[in-house]
């Protein structure tokens, strides 16, 4: 019996996890969160963003890490193209997070927002325990676990 009661807390537990994009992730494993970030953004942003790039050191900081991360939620993810509904699942989940400005979400609220997203089944099988797979198994988006959070 209370064995049955461990399951059923740590299940209860696992959903309300949440997952983030862990900037120090990329540090940690020589890859640039800037490159990735920078081709998540529209012809707008990204023209800006290479101009910055060019000035000199003088000029002021380049936006980089969490103010990329601003530039997309208030920007590029509000432009059609950014919302695609054919891209891979680990692709959207990245950009779900890029659009609520790195909020950690948990697997419930990803898995809204990607139906959202997809716009009515077209064939994938998402739910919460594919979800939690490919967000473990990611090795490409420094997608992590932020731990349960108490909300603010
Ligand atoms: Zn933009």
């Amino acid at each position: 019996m209370e064995q049955i009661d461990e399951r059923t807390s740590q299940s209860e537990s696992d959903s309300q996890q949440k997952y983030f994009i862990d900037l120090e992730w990329y540090q940690g494993n020589n890859r640039s969160f800037d490159v990735l970030v920078q081709n998540r953004m529209c012809s707008t942003s990204f023209k800006g963003w290479s101009i910055s790039e060019d000035k000199s050191s003088n000029s002021p900081a380049t936006p980089r890490g969490t103010d990329a991360i601003a530039e997309i939620e208030q920007c590029c993810s509000r432009k059609p193209e950014f919302t695609n509904p054919n891209l891979a699942v680990m692709e959207i989940l990245f950009r779900i997070l890029l659009a609520a400005g790195n909020q950690p979400l948990s697997i419930r609220e990803l898995e809204s927002r990607l139906n959202e997203w997809i716009g009515g089944w077209d064939g994938r099988v998402i739910n919460e325990n594919v979800l939690k797979r490919l967000l473990e198994g990611d090795h490409f988006y420094g997608i992590r676990l932020a731990g349960v959070v108490d909300p603010v």
